[in-house]
């Protein structure tokens, strides 16, 4: 996968900053940490909802893992 560039100074890092609009809509700018350029807007609901889908997957994951660590467990036992 190609690493994101600022497209001002060629800077590899990014930062998300939050921002109010004076009628209350939040969202989210993606800015160059080196100079500040915003490469991205992001509405912060989405943001939000993409963070909560994130968490359910890796529960679900570490859930899975547990099950499978604990047959292992489980069968070591009986042999
Ligand atoms: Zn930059």
């Amino acid at each position: 996968m190609a690493r994101s560039k600022c497209p001002a100074c060629e800077h590899h890092e990014f930062e998300a900053v939050h921002v109010t609009t004076p009628k209350g809509h939040k969202f989210c700018l993606i800015q160059c940490v080196n100079c500040g350029t915003v490469v991205g807007a992001l509405d912060d609901v989405k943001i939000t909802n993409v963070i909560k889908s994130a968490e359910k997957k890796l529960s679900k994951f570490l859930e899975n893992l547990n099950r499978k660590v604990l047959t292992v467990c489980s069968r070591k036992n009986n042999s």
